[in-house]
């Protein structure tokens, strides 16, 4: 067995567990393979093993990357995305998990637009409110989400959050709880154009917490494709 089949099969067993202690169903949870940085032959091999979701935080990246890969492949734009490169996302990416403001939403909503497509969004939150991280502060999304609901081009299916990197995952639970709440918060302002089914929350060091704590959408690379190298 090669190192990713098993390290898939680790994650496997581990998303499985966390659906039995949470009394969840394991169709309940998408595990993303984030593949950002490895080569088109792994990802390859992952495919052949069943994943068809991967996650990529760069808009070149992902656009070469479709281009070369099976079409049935759900990519996720999961990063930080620049009003100039959402042109390569809109029409290949099954949803963009980082939308965090206005200026993104009218470029997303004007290229869609042109595509004739309706781009399925997640809201990033930043709920720890750490300085380096990407989106709207938990007091700022209804608001926010209010605005872009207004957008005809763009669906708001629910939140995202980069957690905090911690050493023990415990220690993200508040985090992941609270993005749940405000979920859940939100779903209940019942905002036309706006729904709050998916969650997109944990990572290699943290997912087992998130997916108890709800998570619809994980996203795992380090875990099953190994370290990456951003040296090449
Ligand atoms: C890189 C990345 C991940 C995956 O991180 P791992 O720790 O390697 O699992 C998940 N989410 C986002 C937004 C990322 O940029």
């Amino acid at each position: 067995m090669s190192f990713i089949e098993e390290n898939l099969k680790d994650v496997e067993q581990r998303i499985q567990k966390a659906c039995i202690r949470s009394g969840r169903r394991r169709e309940e949870v998408t595990l993303i393979v984030v593949s950002k940085t490895k080569p088109v032959s792994m990802i390859q091999e992952v495919y052949h093993l069943g994943p068809r979701d991967f996650g990529e935080n760069r808009p070149q990246e992902l656009r070469d990357k479709s281009d070369l890969l099976p079409d049935d492949i759900r990519w996720h734009m999961i990063g930080n995305l620049q009003r100039n490169k959402v042109k390569y996302v809109t029409g290949r990416a099954v949803m963009i998990h980082s939308l965090c403001s206005d200026q993104l939403a009218a470029q997303i909503e004007k290229e869609s637009e042109r595509r004739g497509i309706i781009m399925p969004c997640l809201v990033e939150v930043n709920v720890a409110k750490e300085a380096s991280k990407e989106g709207v502060l938990p007091e700022d999304a209804v608001d926010f989400i209010r605005r872009v609901s207004v957008l005809k081009h763009i669906h708001i299916e629910g939140l995202m959050t980069v957690a905090p990197f911690v050493r023990d995952p415990q220690d993200n639970r508040p985090c992941f709880r609270q993005l749940k709440n405000l979920a859940v918060d939100i779903g209940r302002e019942n905002i036309d154009n706006v729904c709050m089914r998916h969650l997109s929350m944990g990572m290699t060091g943290d997912f087992e917490v998130a997916v108890e704590e709800g998570a619809t959408l994980i996203r795992v690379g380090t875990g099953i494709l190994g370290e990456r190298d951003y040296s090449i």
